[in-house]
């Protein structure tokens, strides 16, 4: 065959290639990048296939325009990784290459180095002691930094410090700067461990020679609390790694990425790291995914989609805070990250290391059916101990903006002794059960083993099962009490009622809102670390990677919004975030304390969680679950539609469901709920509404929706009214 045609995946939302006749003097690769017209646009896409036939008459193909690269982008594990992705997620193929790409690359740059700032150490700079330095201790970190050789201003500016002292250092003749290429040193050469390791426990020691006595594909489970070694055993995992010359990556949770993590790899190792993280540019990002490929970073650290760098000679992965729902992609490619990882592993035929203080459920569940290696870490290292944690039960008492009088009175007291408060709200459920305040009471579905959920907009109550609705009733069923709450009410105005609460101290509220500016988030931790706040108030991401020694009391006031959530992950996210902050608030000399508002102090869940921990919590859970049929006993798919109006919305989502019911494939196991309304059943003047399917058996749902999807597309109303598909989604 001599090809004369080639496929392309261009970046439109159309489940299909386009060909193209190829010119003989200027031949395009597969995995390469190709510019080609189409209707008046001219587009980059990717070859996926050279052939010499063509559905449609070779004289009505048009011909590529420009072939942008010799070499193909990705080698076939990470080609076959994202055309695989673009498959289970139901995202098209030249959309999910898009993506992969830095922008640089989708707009037609050459896919090689172009130069860099460096800062390095001059002679004079060489020779500082660095404890000479002791009142500039941001200087002293810089010439620490360069002491392994030159670093890229961006990875200094990255580190926390700031271009002013940069200049001062350079004043003073210490530092230079450069143009480099990215350095295109030999690192594999010259590698060497640049510091004293501790000696491991027998735990750490046990899992790094589990992981190390198969150099192939593998997937380990590293469970252990925070502060048992988790780290040390990454670090010790990647040594042999890196001085067989080849490259490790490191995921972590968005927040995850600190400058003392990494820090921690760089001071290990002398090899060249990169990040990647969503407050890179354009050209940082370029950078960063040219020294995965070039072999010109032994080590890459990153959020999310770090995941979809190319790496020249990948020898171990790693997913650290393996359970962080940050891992999950909640827009136009809607993957897993760590799902991901696993099955890159794979391809690539190395291990690959969960990490985690509090598996996911997913996670354990592999683990235990065999799939993964379960490695666990008992023991703390130094002395830190567990807080103590106490349940205040707010039936029948007065809530000022959620919080308790006992709870109240406690803040004071840890305040007045100079220490920091920290409270935890839940994600807000925007469409939440409906309890008695008095007794407990939650409304239930009469038909069904569900909880009513709660729809302000219309003043309903409405079973996401059975699709009953109802009126709200007037009283309690179980007292007759006439308050009746939807769970989690009044947290809006905490902030608010704080200030008037205590006066004498400040309050900040630390959200993916009030951090999305660059840089901010480290500015609030360093103000909280100088004690300018007092009262610190948080989501989730406030628990992850940082500690706070003046923080002694740590308060959860709403737990029965994630107990009686419609999102049945939200009580493992309340165990995993409880955990977390019981391992981290107070210190030895100060131990901190956990308390938890609910009305249901008896609740199983959160029995087992305070008093056996999260391993009984998971174990009991993962019952609950598969009595439940819900993941990882089930798979689901969630689609969701939004327009102006309510009903078209529905319209659709019910011709949907009935697509799903006629496939050949569907039977007793599978079944759809909905159309519900959405969580936030209305955004910016639009209605949303959702519809899930489930089913215990992932090849079925792959045929259902495969088939499904064309079908749906032809529906004229699907083309008046905005959808998705989110498979395996984490938030309901
Ligand atoms: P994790 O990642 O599980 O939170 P780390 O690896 O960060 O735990 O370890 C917590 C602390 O204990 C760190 O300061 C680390 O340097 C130290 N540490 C870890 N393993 C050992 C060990 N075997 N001996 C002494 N100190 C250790
Ligand atoms: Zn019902
Ligand atoms: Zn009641």
């Amino acid at each position: 065959m001599i090809p004369n045609i080639a496929r392309v995946a261009l970046p439109i939302p159309l489940d299909k290639t386009f060909d193209y006749l190829i010119t003989p003097n200027d031949l395009p690769i597969v995995g390469g990048r190709v510019q080609v017209p189409f209707g008046r646009q001219r587009l980059i896409g990717i070859v996926t296939a050279l052939t010499d036939s063509s559905e449609f008459p070779i004289e009505q193909l048009k011909a590529i325009q420009k072939v942008i690269d010799k070499a193909p982008l990705w080698m076939p594990p990470l080609f076959d990784l994202l055309k695989w992705a673009s498959q289970y997620y139901q995202y098209p193929l030249g959309d999910t290459l898009a993506n992969a790409m830095p922008a640089l690359l989708r707009k037609g740059r050459e896919a090689s180095q172009t130069t860099l700032k460096f800062w390095a150490l001059t002679e004079a700079g060489k020779s500082q002691p660095l404890n000479g330095l002791t009142r500039a201790p941001k200087q002293a970190q810089i010439l620490r930094l360069l002491q392994n050789g030159a670093v890229s201003h961006d990875a200094l500016l990255s580190e926390e410090v700031s271009s002013t002292t940069l200049k001062t250092l350079a004043n003073k003749g210490w530092i230079i700067e450069q143009q480099q290429q990215p350095k295109s040193q030999n690192w594999q050469k010259q590698f060497s461990v640049t510091e004293e390791k501790p000696r491991l426990n027998e735990e750490q020691a046990l899992a790094i020679a589990t992981v190390n006595s198969n150099p192939e594909f593998g997937c380990y489970l590293l469970e252990g609390v925070t502060g048992s070694g988790k780290t040390e055993v990454y670090l010790n995992l990647l040594e042999p790694v890196l001085a067989a010359g080849k490259q490790a990556l490191i995921l972590v949770p968005e927040i995850g990425l600190t400058p003392q993590t990494i820090n921690r790899f760089r001071r290990r190792f002398n090899v060249p790291l990169e990040t990647v993280h969503s407050g890179l540019n354009d050209s940082e990002r370029m950078a960063a995914w040219l020294a995965g490929r070039d072999n010109q970073a032994g080590i890459i650290i990153g959020t999310r989609s770090a995941l979809f760098t190319p790496f020249a000679n990948l020898g171990i992965i790693i997913v650290d805070e393996e359970h962080d729902a940050s891992y999950k992609q909640q827009d136009s490619l809607r993957y897993h990250a760590r799902d991901l990882a696993v099955m890159r592993a794979n391809k690539e035929n190395i291990p690959i290391i969960l990490g985690s203080a509090t598996p996911a459920l997913e996670t354990l569940h592999n683990a235990k059916m065999g799939k993964y290696h379960h490695l666990t870490l008992t023991k703390r290292a130094g002395n830190a101990q567990l807080a103590r944690h106490g349940v205040i039960d707010v039936k029948g008492l007065y809530l000022n903006a959620g919080l308790s009088a006992p709870l109240i009175a406690e803040m004071r007291k840890h305040l007045n002794a100079g220490n920091q408060v920290m409270l935890f709200l839940n994600r807000r459920g925007f469409s939440p059960a409906i309890m008695c305040h008095e007794c407990g009471w939650i409304a239930e579905c009469h038909r069904c083993d569900a909880y009513y959920t709660l729809h302000q907009q219309s003043g309903e109550l409405r079973c996401h099962h059975c699709a009953t609705q109802r009126p709200i009733m007037p009283q309690c069923e179980q007292c007759g009490s006439t308050q009746l709450l939807p769970v989690g009410v009044g947290t809006e105005q905490l902030e608010n009622q704080l200030a008037t609460l205590f006066p004498e101290f400040k309050t900040v509220r630390i959200d993916r809102d009030s951090t999305r500016r660059k840089g901010a988030l480290e500015n609030y931790l360093e103000a909280i670390k100088n004690n300018e706040y007092q009262i610190l108030i948080g989501t989730q991401m406030l628990a992850k990677g940082h500690h706070f020694p003046n923080v002694t009391l740590v308060a959860l006031i709403d737990v029965d919004s994630a107990l009686f959530s419609n999102d049945f992950r939200a009580s493992e996210r309340l165990a995993q975030l409880f955990i977390q902050v019981a391992g981290r608030a107070g210190r030895a000399s100060k131990p901190g304390e956990v308390l938890l508002q609910t009305h249901h102090p008896e609740h199983q869940l959160l029995q087992s969680l305070l008093h056996k921990g999260y391993g009984v919590f998971s174990q009991t859970a993962l019952v609950e679950r598969q009595q439940a049929m819900l993941p990882p006993y089930t798979h689901l798919v969630l689609i969701r539609a939004e327009a102006n109006d309510s009903d078209t919305v529905c319209q659709l989502l019910q011709q949907i469901r009935g697509i799903f019911e006629s496939s050949p494939v569907y039977d007793q196991d599978c079944c759809v709920l909905g159309p519900n309304p959405a969580p936030l059943a209305r955004r910016a003047g639009r209605y949303r509404w959702q519809l899930i399917l489930q089913t215990p058996n992932r090849k079925a749902l792959q045929q259902i929706l495969s088939v499904a999807k064309p079908a749906i597309q032809l529906l004229p109303l699907a083309k008046k009214v905005r959808w998705s598909i989110d498979v395996e989604p984490q938030d309901l």
